[in-house]
């Protein structure tokens, strides 16, 4: 069995996979929450066997601990030791313009993780952390570190620039590298793989509708255009995120409110979007239960949802010159098939046309576009640790050749 352990820890948590790959099979996958703070606990499951407990984990070291041992002593799947397993794929947010490929772990990729931890602090210094707690503990099993704006990487200048002064560029490195990439990355080829159809010669958009949403513009399996900026926050409207904003209104509010950078950072990415359109939830279940009631705001948050990747998907097939594939993914993307008819309804200039029929309660890989329509529409469950898994498995094996 060829199996790869995937870990993606985050300021306060630490989410795992131990996968086969041949099988793309997820063998155990664990969650430890609420790391160095009170309360702290963890969750593993391994096929219908599930551990949990509330035990103080003061650090990522401790959570790495806990995977290992329930994976060496309790796991139903067996491992004789840990170098059963032949490498560990970590995920790190931002990887700057350095990183076009997954890449093992070494001193000087953990320095350029650090220093792009001033674009991502919340993520890169975790995803650090993750890092070295877990050398530190499986010495001699292969480190890699799969980035998230890695397929984001094929942009062009003109794509990826701000119209800013070119020295921030220079100085601080100010662009777009987007994010969502390994789920990007890993939807477009599962629609490739679904369609039977060449990546070469395809023009795709994929819609990643979570929480976080965004959108990219693929051809020939390559990146051309992402909604994300910088940071996550730029482009569609989200779950608490504002997404695209006139940067003079955000200044406007900031002297009005004397606000520091870091209040208005916590005001545009954590009580913006959906939450604070509507002043009732991020979460768009909750919000169309509160449209159904008869609520305007809800009902407002929502069209602005709808109508900003409608007008997102109108760029990018300009950007294209084109469109033959559109896919839905993510929570949203996935499960809600109410959102993905608003999206699709009038786009039938563009060759979009929705099968409201086979739409219906979709939430699962399937075509859901009408028959013979110009553009194919799927929904495309996302799987970022799977793409993850992959990476890893395939850098380790091109070593070992
Ligand atoms: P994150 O960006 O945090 O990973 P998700 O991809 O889990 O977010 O997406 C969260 C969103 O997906 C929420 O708005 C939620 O309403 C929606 N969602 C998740 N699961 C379902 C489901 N089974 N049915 C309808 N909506 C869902």
């Amino acid at each position: 069995m060829q199996l790869v352990l995937v870990v993606n820890s985050g300021s306060s948590s630490m989410k795992f996979q131990l996968i086969d790959i041949p099988n793309e099979k997820k063998l155990v996958r664990g969650l430890v929450e609420k790391i160095g703070m009170e309360n702290s606990s963890y969750r593993i499951i391994a096929g219908n066997q599930i551990e949990e407990k509330q035990i103080e984990v003061k650090d990522h070291r401790q959570a790495v601990e806990i995977a290992l041992d329930y994976l060496t002593h309790r796991s139903p799947v067996h491992l004789n030791s840990l170098s059963d397993i032949d490498g560990v794929g970590h995920r790190v947010v931002q990887g700057g313009s350095t990183f076009d490929k997954a890449a093992f772990v070494t001193p000087e990729v953990k320095e350029k993780i650090r220093e792009y931890g001033i674009m991502a602090p919340l993520h890169n210094y975790a995803n650090l952390a993750g890092i070295e707690a877990c050398e530190a503990l499986m010495p001699g099993i292969p480190q890699v570190v799969v980035f998230d704006t890695t397929f984001h990487q094929t942009m062009a200048p003109e794509v990826y620039h701000y119209g800013i002064p070119y020295k921030y560029y220079e100085k601080y490195r100010v662009r777009r590298y987007g994010a969502h990439g390994t789920s990007h990355k890993y939807v477009s080829e599962k629609a490739i793989e679904f369609l039977g159809v060449q990546a070469k010669g395809t023009k795709m958009i994929v819609c990643h509708l979570g929480n976080g949403s965004s959108i990219t513009a693929i051809k020939d399996g390559k990146v051309v255009d992402t909604s994300m900026g910088f940071t996550p926050l730029e482009g569609l409207m989200m779950g608490t995120r504002s997404g695209d904003i006139d940067p003079a209104a955000v200044m406007f509010l900031m002297e009005q409110e004397h606000l520091t950078p870091k209040e208005m950072d916590e005001i545009l990415n954590k009580k913006s979007g959906l939450l604070g359109v509507s002043g009732i939830s991020n979460d768009m279940r909750e919000l169309e239960d509160a449209m159904t009631c008869g609520n305007k705001r809800a009902e407002l948050a929502h069209k602005m949802f709808i109508y900003r990747i409608k007008k997102t998907i109108g760029s990018y097939v300009a950007a294209l010159n084109g469109l033959d594939v559109l896919v839905f993914t993510a929570g949203i993307g996935e499960n809600n098939d109410y959102v993905r008819e608003m999206i699709c309804q009038d786009m039938d200039f563009f060759g979009i046309k929705l099968d409201a029929k086979i739409n219906h309660g979709m939430d699962h890989l399937a075509e859901i576009g009408e028959k013979g329509a110009p553009v194919r529409i799927l929904v495309v469950p996302t799987d970022e640790e799977m793409e993850i898994a992959k990476e890893t498995e395939e850098l380790v094996l091109s070593r070992s050749k």
